[in-house]
């Protein structure tokens, strides 16, 4: 599994960075490295462009994952000296990184802030390099045991419980432009060489978004 990101254009990066002179760069050696938005090529491709437009690289670092927080407590213990004289952080990673790294270096250095130089897409099923796919999108209550091991959330472009809605043409999505196949034939193919179309006929209640959209936690010990 990867955490999907693409780059940020460059213009919105120089936006966010512009009242910065020094710049640390954390630059994610995981899963960004992998979508080439990150890990040591990325991170030197963005400090040669950056140096290029005026700004002093005061270090870069390419942790094996910045979502990890004891990862970075670590690797901002060895660079604590570099991080006196930064006046930002630029991360090369998923939204997590962010958030580790704010959480990280909020008690020792408050007044230093953490930018982010790419989108976060979603978590993607690797096929190769640069053929990424959503098929989960961790909403927490899985279905898939019933659907064939297809993911409705993911598959169906309205996220729907209860099979193909009436913009299913041919097995396609009317979702762009009829380019891609309907999720609920897929699930409804997969349910049949399975022999369960017992599933396919089961009454599903719409996904209760309010349960599992925000400030989820799973904390074991
Ligand atoms: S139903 Fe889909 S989105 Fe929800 S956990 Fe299962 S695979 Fe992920
Ligand atoms: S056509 Fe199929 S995939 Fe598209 S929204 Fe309707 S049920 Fe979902």
């Amino acid at each position: 599994m990867t955490i999907i990101t693409t780059k940020k254009p460059f213009e919105e990066v120089l936006g966010a960075i512009k009242n910065a002179k020094r710049l640390t760069i954390v630059s994610c050696g995981s899963c960004a490295a992998m979508c080439q938005t990150g890990g040591t090529e990325g991170a030197k491709e963005m400090a040669d462009k950056l140096e290029k437009e005026g700004f002093q690289i005061t270090t870069v670092i390419v942790p094996e994952e910045v979502c990890d927080n004891r990862v970075m407590k670590q690797d901002f213990r060895k660079i604590e000296e570099d991080l006196e004289n930064t006046d930002a952080i630029l991360t090369l990673s998923c939204g997590l990184g962010v958030a580790s790294i704010t959480e990280v270096l909020s008690k020792k250095f408050p007044n230093i802030p953490v930018f982010i130089g790419t989108n976060t897409e979603f978590m993607g099923m690797t096929e190769r390099i640069g053929r990424f796919f959503m098929r989960c999108r961790g909403c927490g209550d899985c279905l898939l045991n019933e659907t064939g091991g297809i993911c409705p959330i993911t598959t169906c472009a309205k996220s729907l419980m209860n099979g193909p809605c009436g913009g299913m043409v041919d097995g396609k999505c009317e979702v762009g432009k009829y380019e891609k196949d309907c999720g609920w034939i897929l699930i409804y193919n997969r349910l049949k060489e399975l022999g369960r179309l017992d599933f396919f006929e089961k009454l599903r209640d719409p996904v209760d978004w309010s349960e599992s959209g925000h400030q989820r936690e799973v904390v074991w010990r």
